[in-house]
């Protein structure tokens, strides 16, 4: 079939045929490369804690150690195992939403249980932190929506927010519906974004600052994933940040 269809093709159209041809070479090159990046920084995020949880678990093991110390190191341990769950389970989502084979289930159902549910399960690490979490929603509406997806969603924005705010300072999340569609919304006084580095946050990977990261933690992975699960409901995310003052990101849905 193909020899037919190239002997009638004139010599522009094999010209064509072969800039084309030699376009996609190059993009899969670049694929390649930056699935390899990829795998480097994910081995990166994985080796790492897997060390510190390797060390203190040696160490948790000494015979002399007194209950107290022996305790502390076994919390670092399920910490970090705890952070290295999450990181695993935003790369199966991502590998899922890259094969197409990643479902959304819309069910309709009521905004204020869905909220006070998401309340009970931050609130202790907010209390923890010294942290207020704010929780705005004057009315019950309906939301069309995964709910078990729309909770990771909202989990994560709070969870960045928790990160990246210290202590004393406030967290608002806000819900409310428009035009028959839910908004959500988690405003933070926290360290900002740099104007210059907004655009990028929702990268796969991208981190503001590398410095920044090993204060705080992260992967740059969670908005990557929250983005792509806003956009497989049809929905839409939006980030407004000031360094040195805060955050707010609205997601409609
Ligand atoms: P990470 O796991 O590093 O937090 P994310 O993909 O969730 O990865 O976020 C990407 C980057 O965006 C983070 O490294 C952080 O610098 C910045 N960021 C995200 N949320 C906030 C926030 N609420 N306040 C300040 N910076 C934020």
């Amino acid at each position: 079939d193909f020899e037919v269809t190239l002997s009638y093709a004139s010599k522009d159209e094999l010209g064509e045929l072969s800039v084309a041809i030699q376009k996609l070479a190059k993009d899969l090159e670049l694929l390649k490369k930056e699935r390899n990046e990829f795998l480097a920084s994910i081995s990166h995020e994985l080796s790492t804690p897997l060390t510190y949880l390797i060390g203190y678990a040696k160490v948790a093991m000494r015979k002399e150690l007194d209950e107290k110390k022996r305790d502390h190191y076994l919390s670092i341990i399920a910490e970090e195992a705890d952070g290295m769950k999450d990181l695993v389970k935003d790369l199966l989502d991502l590998a899922k939403i890259d094969e197409n084979s990643f479902t959304v289930n819309k069910e309709n159902f009521l905004s204020q249980p869905f909220l006070d549910n998401i309340f009970k399960l931050v609130g202790p690490s907010f209390l923890n932190k010294g942290l207020k979490l704010d929780f705005e929603s004057k009315e019950n509406f309906q939301i069309f929506a995964d709910p078990l997806r729309l909770q990771q969603i909202v989990l994560n924005l709070l969870d960045n927010a928790l990160k990246y705010t210290n202590n004393g300072k406030k967290v608002r999340l806000e819900a409310y519906s428009l035009n028959g569609r839910a908004v959500i919304s988690v405003s933070d006084e926290g360290i900002g974004i740099p104007s210059d580095e907004i655009e990028f946050i929702f990268d796969r990977l991208y981190r503001v600052e590398k410095s920044r990261s090993r204060i705080y933690g992260g992967s740059g992975i969670g908005l990557s994933v929250v983005k792509e699960l806003v956009e497989a409901h049809g929905g839409t995310i939006e980030v407004a940040s000031k360094l040195g003052e805060g955050s707010t990101f609205k997601l409609m849905i």
